[in-house]
């Protein structure tokens, strides 16, 4: 499987060589700046497997849990990309909107509904959890 993405103005394109390994819906209070009022939608994939060609600027925080995060943009656009976590290199989490095809990235769980405001649209057929799930394998 090949799957394929770029950024709003194209300075940003990636390749992927590997089957998702997840996806979710994020409605943590951070994914709720990147996503301009709503969830993000994140699909996994071993980072192994991806290939990025372009220049991204990368915003650096310390998660609760600890974590150091690395969330990659285009200078360029702004479109956010990609999110990494210090502690699991092995993983790239790639923002499903910038996949060139969308269908790939129907959320497996939404998660951080705890932190979603109440007018928040979320799928009832989608398993949900309140906070941080356990980490892919
Ligand atoms: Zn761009
Ligand atoms: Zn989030």
């Amino acid at each position: 499987m090949v799957t394929t993405g770029q950024c709003l103005c194209g300075a940003v394109r990636y390749r992927v060589t590997a089957e998702p390994i997840l996806t979710r819906a994020c409605w943590c209070r951070l994914c709720q700046y990147l996503g301009a009022g709503s969830n993000t939608v994140n699909v996994c994939f071993p980072s192994n497997a991806i290939t990025i060609e372009g220049t991204l600027s990368d915003y650096r925080s310390v998660a609760d849990s600890g974590n150091v995060m690395h969330r990659r943009f285009c200078p360029t656009c702004g479109t956010a990309l990609f999110s990494e976590a210090e502690s699991r290199p092995h993983l790239i989490f790639v923002r499903a909107g910038t996949l060139d095809d969308r269908e790939i990235a129907k959320p497996m769980v939404t998660i951080w509904t705890a932190q979603a405001p109440s007018w928040a649209c979320l799928d009832p057929s989608v398993p949900r959890l309140e906070g941080q799930p356990p980490p892919p394998a």
